[in-house]
């Protein structure tokens, strides 16, 4: 993999990145997100995405945050929205604050039932996200047109598959139910994307699949969150953190170069656009965006 043949695709063409945040739950996590959004903001993100808890349980926080978005940055937010179990009257109404505050990007999700829960739901509730999708397109024509809709999709199979062909197939209803792009968990081997795009292809997917990478410096709780959702943590990982446990300014050089490295690998196949999971955190997504060659707007225009 040469770093000059993508240095050079890249001056053609400037690679889209979006990043992804979660909503503070304190002050001082609150000064350490707004930190990384202004640092953030010069790298002109093609959108940022802020995460909604499990069951709503950052609704405020999340709602307070996209609008803070609005109207203190020059950043389009994207503001993601999981639906099982809730009452769609009240999803529904999320989405229109969301329009209300200024926000015309949804992620949409379906999100993790509460445990023992085998998402059957009583009437008037969500179990599915291609429900939500229809919805958001459907309930209010004149915001349904206006939104932007991406939802996640599984390069690997998540816990609740049932294979790769009902797998696909969903995804499937969920561009057909209106998305306009699906955004992957993590991974870390770049086949393992480009196997799914082709199987997505194959079964009749157009929409964009744009790769989420992951930036965890912290490889205990990398692997945790891999187990939880059925991402493959692979051994060379494991190497390159072994012995670092106490060690986080290496750990976070070597999360950076991780990164960098895979999407390098993913430009040279033809990948355009990348979501960054920043964890809040700005130094491993700028060191990043640094790798792949990517400057700050400003200094691009200088
Ligand atoms: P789905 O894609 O609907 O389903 C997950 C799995 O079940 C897939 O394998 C799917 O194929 C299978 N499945 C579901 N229904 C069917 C069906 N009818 N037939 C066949 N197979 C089916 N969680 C949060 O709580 N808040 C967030 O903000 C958040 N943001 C996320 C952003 C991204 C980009 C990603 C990738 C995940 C995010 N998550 C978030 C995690 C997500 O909520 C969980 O992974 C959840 O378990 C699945 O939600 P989903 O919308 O991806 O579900």
């Amino acid at each position: 993999m040469s770093h000059l043949s993508v240095a050079t695709r890249q001056a053609e063409k400037r690679p889209n990145v979006s990043f992804e945040f979660f909503p503070p739950k304190n002050e001082t996590m609150d000064e350490r997100l707004w930190e990384c959004v202004r640092r953030l903001e010069p790298m002109a993100p093609h959108f940022v995405s802020v995460t909604y808890g499990a069951g709503g349980s950052t609704r405020a926080r999340t709602h307070e945050t996209v609008g803070r978005i609005v109207t203190d940055t020059r950043l389009t937010p994207a503001a993601h929205l999981t639906c099982v179990g809730a009452p769609r009257e009240e999803v529904l109404q999320t989405a229109e604050d969301y329009y209300e505050a200024g926000v015309r990007h949804i992620v949409a999700l379906r999100g993790d039932a509460p445990q023992d829960d085998d998402f059957a739901q009583p009437e008037g509730r969500y179990t599915n996200v291609v429900d939500l999708v229809t919805d958001l397109r459907a309930h209010r024509p004149d915001l349904g047109k206006v939104f932007e809709i991406s939802v996640a999709c599984y390069p690997e199979p998540h816990p609740d598959s049932r294979g790769w062909d009902a797998d696909l197939a969903h995804l499937k209803r969920k561009q057909d139910a209106g998305a306009d792009r699906a955004i992957t968990q993590f991974f870390f081997e770049p086949e393992i994307y480009f196997e799914f795009v082709e199987k997505a292809r194959a079964a009749g997917i157009t929409i964009p699949l744009v790769p989420g990478i992951m930036l965890q410096p912290n490889f205990n709780g990398l692997k945790k969150f891999a187990k939880m959702c059925g991402a493959s943590v692979p051994d060379w990982l494991h190497k390159l953190y072994e012995g670092l446990d106490d060690d986080a300014d290496t750990r976070d050089l070597i999360t950076a170069n991780v990164a960098a490295e895979l999407c390098h690998k993913l430009a040279d196949g033809g990948v355009e656009q990348f979501h960054f999971y920043t964890l809040n955190r700005a130094n491993l997504a700028l060191s990043t965006c640094h790798l792949l060659g990517l400057k700050p707007a400003t200094a691009e225009a200088a």
